[in-house]
């Protein structure tokens, strides 16, 4: 990471003007294979676009510097990244600690494909770091955090979760979707991998699905790289070079966002239908000490909880009009979301489950005046 700004690298690390013809973008190199000059002569190590194109390189170059990690990876999504990473960090016998309230295909994936495998799972609420250590056994490999959480917000203190976790010997991960490397370090911190759907803010125009992994360690780094060439699922030339121009306005975006989401937090706040709102960016919330302290801002997502119970949430989020109702995150529209029935259904009946009440917010970067309006209007009156 150079010590320029945020927004000078995210428009100018990992890529420069084409050498060939000046063009200030770089071509998008939709090729799957390289002509060899000779039988292995290849050219800058480029064979095949399994193991590497020069569009997804710019893009793990860029995503690296972003997070200030010395080894970036792209996926075709975010969970083909985490896959990736928990086959090169674990072993069946291996135990995982996960947050009780990240994304429940990140639950799912683990649950389902990687305990019947031999992985052992538990899920702790990561606010409570006595828990946290409890839960950690001499086979715990892996602590799966996501900050802020999804749905419900939640702010994890990345630091400290290090700690416990480096004390026993445990692969630190940071899920960081929801901050976005503009509002957020966790290597910086403290962890070890940071994962990303960058489907989210990094792409932020909910047009291209992707995900990539950071990390300083260069064993794991090596494993992590002999996997995604051996199993392949890398992001295609066009999905990376989309995802890498999506980056060039991160910060931009996530700015507007944040005042966004700021903004309807805090006009929803005691709206008589409305038990509570769940914005790290709240006073009142209980993770906001520890996220002023570990975030740059506050973020785009929100939660909600409607006193109407889940009659009244379908109702609201089937409503608006602005707001789309449809699954994702982090684009430039803003999206609602039911939660339980949506991005959560594979926890519905486990301890993980959504509280039938919540409504989920991707606040957009439209004009606030008019978000407002159509959340009030699609509200029920008390
Ligand atoms: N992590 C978080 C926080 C997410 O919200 C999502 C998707 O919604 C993922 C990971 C998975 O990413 P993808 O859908 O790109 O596979």
């Amino acid at each position: 990471m150079s010590n320029q700004d945020f927004s000078t690298r995210a428009i100018h690390s990992g890529s420069e003007p084409d050498s060939a013809t000046g063009a200030v973008i770089p071509p998008i190199y939709q090729t799957s294979t390289y002509v060899q000059d000779g039988i292995g002569g290849f050219r800058n190590g480029y064979e095949y676009s399994r193991g590497g194109n020069p569009t997804r390189s710019s893009l793990e170059v860029l995503i690296a510097d972003l997070e200030g990690g010395k080894h970036g990876y792209s996926f075709s999504s975010g969970l083909a990244g985490e896959d990736i990473l928990l086959r090169a960090a674990l072993k069946p016998g291996d135990h995982v600690v996960m947050g009780n309230d990240v994304y429940g295909g990140t639950h799912r994936l683990v649950n389902r494909v990687f305990v019947p495998w031999g992985i052992a799972l538990d899920t702790v609420e990561l606010t409570d770091l006595d828990a946290v250590q409890a839960a950690i056994t001499p086979s715990t490999k892996v602590l799966w955090i996501e900050t802020p959480s999804n749905p419900l917000l939640k702010i994890s203190d990345i630091t400290a979760l290090a700690e416990i976790g480096h004390a026993a010997g445990v692969l630190v991960v940071v899920d960081n979707t929801f901050a976005s490397p503009y509002l957020q370090n966790p290597l910086a911190l403290g962890a070890d991998v940071v994962t990303h759907s960058t489907t989210k803010y990094l792409g932020g125009h909910s047009d291209v699905l992707g995900g990539a992994l950071v990390m300083n360690d260069d064993e794991l780094a090596e494993k992590v790289a002999f996997l995604q060439f051996a199993v392949g699922p890398v992001s295609g030339p066009m999905d990376a070079w989309l995802t890498t121009r999506g980056i060039k306005t991160l910060a931009v975006r996530v700015e507007r966002h944040s005042a966004n989401a700021q903004a309807i937090a805090e006009r929803l706040v005691g709206h008589p239908a409305v038990e509570r709102v769940y914005y790290p960016g709240l006073a009142d919330h209980p993770g906001h000490e520890v996220a002023a302290r570990q975030m740059r801002g506050f973020g785009g997502m929100l939660s909600i909880a409607l006193r109407g119970g889940a009659e009244a949430a379908r109702s609201f989020t089937e409503s608006t009009s602005l707001f789309h109702l449809a699954e994702s995150l982090g684009g430039v529209e803003s999206l609602i979301s039911y939660p339980s029935e949506m991005t959560h259904a594979s926890v519905r009946g486990t301890a993980l489950e959504v509280p039938e009440n919540i409504v989920r917010l991707s606040v957009g970067i439209e004009g606030v005046d008019d978000l407002i309006e159509d959340l009030l209007e699609a509200l029920p009156a008390s």
